[in-house]
């Protein structure tokens, strides 16, 4: 029955002169997504309206809806999102579908002799519609009660189980059931690309694809210690930027090994300041490679005091390698908010599988949880050609995808 979904969204609408390019990668985005997962149809951008349409008019095949569902929590930019059915501004019109769709949807709700709460939400947001929200809400409950008798249902405005949606705009009118929440944030594609530190762990993946919701793509580098650690821990960060790509077009995955950094820096350095000075080459390097893929900040999943190189002092230090932009987006957060996310995007189970860590080796029983930049500078000051190692590893990175 539906001819259309209709896509709501927010911030994307407080965007002033910039809205219009918003707009656009938000679409291009839809189409791209839809096109992946094979559903074919037309995404239309009408005066800062976004909706589907069937490609060939009509309306949508249940299993195209499905697919539609199962994707649009995906595009980042959507607040929600309605199969809805698209109508001239006409109440007669709205009437006549009310009466197509509503018996049938009501059904689904009365078994048994059960009497579903139910409401109508109405909205006008075309001035020159002579019926107020209000007088709408009163015309299509009066409608409904007379459509499937008075004892059909309870008015409920709070907690309805059934919500009727009707919206009057300027150039046409909806009418939908269900108000599906989307991911929001802003189009990915709408802010500069970046790169994000991805690891194995749960953090990280979580952390790029908050980048990703505020509108940045975003390349990924992982850094493994062969001999040390096995293929596999490259394999599993290959199949997170797989998932996570998913989210977005074409991050590339770099791997890098950061052995020969971490056995420079075991021979030469303190030891309780290893993991410190193994993150700042992480960042220096990392940042190598953004600049030549123009990636404009590095990402990473730190947040504040979960481990030892994650305290006030530590994060400073570390911060001061990199002259990028170091955009942590879990730093406030709770790790159980966290694994939420990761489980709502799909990463943690790929994450929960356990193969050893780059970070882990060599690493020092009992770390210090505060090395003073200055500190960390003439640790590394005792590499000689520390920054052509930096370089040379850099230059050895593998392009995995
Ligand atoms: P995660 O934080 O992703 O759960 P983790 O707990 O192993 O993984 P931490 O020790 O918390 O990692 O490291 C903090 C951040 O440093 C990671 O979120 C990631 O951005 C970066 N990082 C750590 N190890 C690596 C690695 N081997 N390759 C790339 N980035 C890494
Ligand atoms: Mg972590």
């Amino acid at each position: 029955m539906y001819n259309c979904v209709i896509c709501r969204y927010h911030e994307i609408a407080t965007k002033g002169n910039n809205r219009n390019m918003f707009e656009k990668c938000l679409v291009e985005n839809i189409r791209r997504q839809l096109k992946r997962a094979e559903v074919f149809c037309k995404v239309l951008r009408v005066r800062g309206r976004v909706w589907l349409e069937p490609e060939n008019g009509g309306v949508f095949e249940n299993s195209e809806l499905e697919k539609i569902i199962k994707i649009l929590p995906d595009v980042f930019g959507l607040q929600s999102f309605s199969p809805a059915v698209l109508l001239p501004v006409d109440m007669d019109e709205i009437k006549k579908c009310v009466s197509d769709v509503l018996p049938g949807k009501f059904q689904k709700h009365c078994t048994d002799g059960h009497k579903p709460g139910f409401r109508i939400r109405a909205r006008r947001s075309n001035k020159r519609f002579p019926l107020t929200s209000k007088d709408i809400e009163i015309e299509l409950i009066t409608y409904a009660a007379e459509l499937l008798g008075e004892n059909a249902f309870t008015i409920d405005l709070d907690h309805a189980e059934l919500t009727l949606g009707c919206e009057i705009r300027d150039e046409f009118a909806l009418l939908y059931f269900d108000i599906i929440e989307g991911a929001g944030g802003l189009p990915v594609g709408s802010n500069p690309r970046v790169m994000t530190l991805l690891s194995g762990g749960i953090d990280s993946p979580v952390a790029a694809w908050l980048i990703m919701k505020r509108g940045s793509a975003t390349d990924f580098i992982t850094f493994h210690s062969s001999p040390y650690t096995p293929p596999e821990t490259v394999d599993k960060v290959r199949g997170i930027a797989e998932k996570l790509n998913t989210f977005q077009r074409n991050g590339r995955l770099y791997s890098v090994n950061l052995a020969p950094m971490q056995k420079a820096i075991r021979d030469f350095c303190n030891e309780r300041m290893r993991t410190v000075l193994y993150r700042r080459a992480m960042l220096r390097i990392a940042g190598i490679l953004a600049e030549r893929n123009d990636c404009r900040a590095l990402v990473t999943g730190d947040a504040l005091g979960q481990v030892a190189s994650q305290t006030v002092i530590n994060m400073d230090t570390i911060n001061r390698a990199s002259d990028l932009l170091v955009l942590r987006p879990l730093v406030g957060a709770d790790k159980l908010e966290t694994i939420r996310i990761a489980e709502r995007i799909g990463t943690m189970e790929q994450s929960k599988v356990q193969v050893p860590d780059s970070c882990t080796v060599f690493a020092p029983a009992n770390p210090s949880t505060s090395v003073p930049a200055a500190l960390a500078e003439l640790e590394e000051a005792k590499i000689a050609d520390y920054g052509l190692l930096l370089e040379k590893i850099a230059s050895e990175a593998v392009l995995e995808a």
